[in-house]
């Protein structure tokens, strides 16, 4: 009899699936071709990520030309909080404000340009696990140049303020930064709606393979790059196109976004009925709300 194996940490990581496997095959053997070159095969590499970007722009909401493939999502993060941040601080904003439970990949990121001289704020999330809007107005300065929030939370799963969040930093003619790595095909996104300057994501949280991710940034935002070279990702991302992993994540992408309501209505009440029994054990207690939380995710943890 073979064992059986229940993996219950999708949070840290997620098998790729049959269906991107299978996009992603041609790309690691015939289709091999670098997407910069003029001639058919590279043309066909080229083609091959561009149709990813508009299957992630369509999960977004957003433009196709918004949409930059990174190497991760740290590298996302770092993108963003780092380029805005240089790119402000010649007009005299160094402040960025940010939550106390932010992944590595932000605080680390911030710990760094606090070595430089910026300065961040680092708002308390409480035993609920949320940062409210109003936090956030009442921490916005005249130096403000960035807010980073993150979507949901990889530990514990809630799900944050994000649309008026981002409505109080564009009131406040101030940069709008989430890190939606847990949230993307867990919740509905919609960048223009939710009024998202800019978004991370990563490929192997939603069943693409690791070491891809990708950075929304709204048409008009310029920001130094992170990785100079070459021109891929127009101009503004160089290193030749990990062609495979990118159209897995279009793939990823566009199936884990295809129906969020339907999974929501179906897994929510067995993370419920997890936490419901956990919560009878004596001495154990949820981390974090109640209900604004990650359908799949339900840490309890004893005093
Ligand atoms: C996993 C994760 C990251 C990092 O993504 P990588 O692709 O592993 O670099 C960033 N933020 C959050 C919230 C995550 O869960």
């Amino acid at each position: 009899m073979t064992k059986r194996f229940v993996y219950a940490d999708n949070a840290a990581t997620t098998q790729v699936s049959d269906e991107v496997l299978e996009a992603m095959l041609p790309w690691l053997k015939e289709g091999y071709g670098n997407p910069s070159s003029i001639y058919e095969k590279g043309r066909q590499a080229g083609h091959a990520i561009e149709d990813a970007r508009k299957k992630m722009a369509e999960a977004l909401g957003a433009q196709p030309q918004e949409i930059y493939f990174t190497g991760c999502g740290s590298e996302a993060d770092n993108w963003a909080l780092k380029g805005v941040m240089h790119k402000l601080a010649s007009k005299g904003k160094k402040h960025l404000i940010t939550t106390v439970f932010e992944h590595h990949a932000i605080l680390h990121t911030c710990a760094f340009l606090e070595k430089e001289g910026f300065e961040i704020t680092y708002l308390p999330v409480g035993p609920l696990g949320l940062v409210t809007p109003e936090q956030v107005a009442q921490a916005i300065r005249p130096d403000t140049g960035l807010v980073s929030i993150m979507y949901a939370n990889n530990e514990i799963g809630t799900i944050q303020p994000i649309p008026e969040i981002g409505k109080i930093c564009r009131e406040r003619g101030v940069l709008f930064h989430t890190d939606a790595v847990q949230a993307v095909g867990n919740v509905p996104i919609n960048v223009v709606e939710q009024n998202i300057d800019m978004l991370s994501m990563s490929g192997h949280k939603i069943h693409a393979p690791k070491g891809v991710g990708a950075l929304y940034m709204k048409k008009g935002i310029v920001i130094p790059n992170l990785i100079d070279g070459g021109e891929q990702e127009r101009g503004r991302r160089a290193g030749t196109e990990n062609v495979a992993s990118i159209v897995g994540l279009g793939r990823a992408i566009e199936l884990a976004c295809a129906d969020i309501p339907g999974k929501i209505a179906k897994v929510t009440p067995m993370r419920d009925r997890i936490i419901d029994a956990l919560s009878d054990i004596p001495m154990c207690r949820l981390n974090g709300d109640r209900n604004r939380r990650l359908m799949g995710k339900q840490y309890v943890f004893c005093l």
